[in-house]
């Protein structure tokens, strides 16, 4: 019904406005460039576009074909790497991948535990189990959350695992890679590292850079830390032909039929745009961390891992557990325009009720925050978290702070409104 179609998108232009009046620190969004946004609605949305290019199975794709070579020149480029695969329509569909191509079911390979801030692909009930593949986890230091090298070392030459997994959703530090180097050579595994949450830092040379530290394949999501389309992408160094064949095999026809050739498109003007603007753009997102974990810190918050820093990445974890808890603070939070999540920390055994919640910053640089806005947002979560006002009072506030951050930086077209709802008719 016409009702119902218009009804609809009221809802959505609703839910822009609340966004352009909040501050989402949700860590695994962003918002994307104008370039990038208009490639989204382009005729390429409405394309197929079946194998690799220059080799399709369907006619149509002259444009496209040169596009996807621009995106997969411009990710060698960026990334200093060999291989690429831009098709994989999310990071769990690039995970499924690379499940397809380095595993059977059987296999047993070594992940982090979910508890530990892993993602539930790599879960029994995830991509991992549903492929048949068995796990073995590396401990994990909780003081200083990340792997605990010499326990892994150890759970890596008692498993010999064909394939060793890294990458987290609460990525505060790097994964011990170098360290671990020795071990993966001895037992000849492939190493597989999930860059969904920091793709954009890696890209940016504020992380770590996983493919020249051991890593064979990256997997990963477009739209976290790297500001691009919803979108996934497998990257690669060091691999043989014949496993590069398997990937893209693995991605096409595996898990993919078309691969959303408006958000190839706005990937490719993504890592465009990077070149420009991407090491500043990260800097400022891993400057901003910091700066709200200590601001955080300074109200007497319990930031996870205060002696080093709270965190190397976008995100930080806190703990407000003696506050109640990250169900009832994460929605307190949301009355008052502040979008997070509840997450679990180590020790928690529910994760319906955990004791934390998870912030990121990756956005709210994206719209131009710097370390003085970090310390106003923190006040402002003081507010509602430890001091409980009343969050209708607060969410003034943080209009009136949001106000002049509505537009995206760090791109072609600075200047955009980024949470703007567009009306074609
Ligand atoms: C977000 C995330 C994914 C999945 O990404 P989608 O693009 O949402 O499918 C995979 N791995 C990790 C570690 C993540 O945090």
């Amino acid at each position: 019904m016409q009702e119902d179609a218009y009804w609809i998108r009221e809802k959505v232009k609703e839910h822009s406005k609340w966004f352009e009046d909040s501050l989402p620190m949700i860590a695994s969004e962003n918002v994307m460039s104008p370039l990038a946004k208009e490639m989204m609605i382009s005729d390429f949305h409405d394309r197929y576009a079946e194998g690799l290019p220059g080799k399709r199975y369907y006619r149509g794709n002259i444009y496209v074909d040169q596009v996807e070579l621009k995106c997969m020149e411009l990710a060698r480029k960026i990334f200093n790497c060999k291989f690429v695969d831009p098709r994989p329509t999310s990071g769990t569909v690039a995970n499924m991948a690379a499940l397809f191509a380095l595993c059977e079911p059987g296999d047993t390979i070594t992940t982090t535990s979910l508890d530990h801030g892993a993602h539930i692909s790599t879960a029994k009930f995830g991509a991992v189990g549903q492929r048949g593949v068995k796990t073995v986890n590396y401990p994990f230091n909780t003081k200083d959350m990340i792997i605990d090298v010499d326990g892994a070392r150890k759970v890596l030459l008692e498993t010999r695992p064909k394939v060793a997994q890294f990458g987290l959703s609460v990525f505060l530090f790097p994964a011990p890679l170098k360290e671990l180097q020795d071990t993966f050579d001895e037992i000849g595994c492939t190493v597989w590292y999930d860059a969904a949450h920091v793709l954009g830092l890696i890209a940016g040379g504020q992380f770590q850079d996983p493919l020249h530290e051991g890593a064979h394949f990256i997997t990963a999501s477009t739209h976290k830390t790297f500001p691009g389309p919803n979108h996934g992408i497998v990257l690669g160094e060091n691999i043989s032909e014949e496993m590069e064949k398997k990937m893209n095999s693995a991605v096409f026809p595996g898990v993919t039929s078309s691969h959303h050739l408006h958000a190839m498109a706005a990937l490719a003007v993504t890592l465009a745009e990077w070149e420009i603007y991407g090491k500043q753009y990260a800097a400022q997102v891993c400057k901003n961390a910091k700066a709200l974990g200590q601001a955080l810190n300074e109200l007497g918050m319990d930031v996870l891992c205060a002696h080093k820093g709270f965190t190397e990445s976008h995100t930080l974890a806190v703990n407000v557990g003696a506050y109640g808890g990250g169900q009832q603070v994460s929605i307190d939070l949301e009355a008052a325009n502040m979008i997070t999540n509840k997450n679990m920390l180590p020790g928690d055994t529910s994760a319906v009720k955990p004791s934390g919640i998870r912030l990121g910053v990756q956005e709210l640089t994206r719209v131009g925050m710097r370390e003085s806005e970090m310390k106003e947002v923190a006040r402002l979560i003081h507010k509602v978290a430890v001091k409980k006002q009343k969050p209708e009072h607060v969410k003034a506030e943080v209009i009136a702070l949001k106000k002049n951050f509505t537009t995206v930086k760090y791109c072609i077209g600075d200047g955009f409104e980024a949470y703007k709802f567009h009306e074609l008719i």
